[in-house]
């Protein structure tokens, strides 16, 4: 087990690192494209995931409390519908 991240004193995670880890769960809300597959995708945009996956990606330990708090957090209001989407951390458009 590794140990959960520190608020303290890690770097806190980002947006994209909480959905790598997520696609790795099955969504409760749509069949998506199999495991490891975004809810959805484009060609040029970013991936999405629904809230109901962060949910269950953190039901198995894929991701902590304080990861899926801070999706919603940044969703505002949602339901298990709601999308998600990855944000590149790059510089890369
Ligand atoms: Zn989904």
């Amino acid at each position: 087990m590794r140990p959960a991240p520190d608020q303290a004193g890690a770097a806190p995670w980002t947006l994209h690192a909480i959905c790598e880890l997520t696609r790795l769960a099955a969504c409760g809300y749509c069949p998506a494209g199999g495991l490891d597959w975004p809810c959805t995708s484009s060609e040029t945009g970013p991936e999405g995931y629904h809230v109901a996956r962060f949910a269950a990606a953190m039901r198995r330990g894929l991701i902590s409390g304080a990861n899926f708090a801070a999706v919603i957090e940044a969703a505002g209001a949602f339901t298990n519908g709601t999308l998600i989407y990855d944000q590149p951390t790059g510089g890369t458009a």
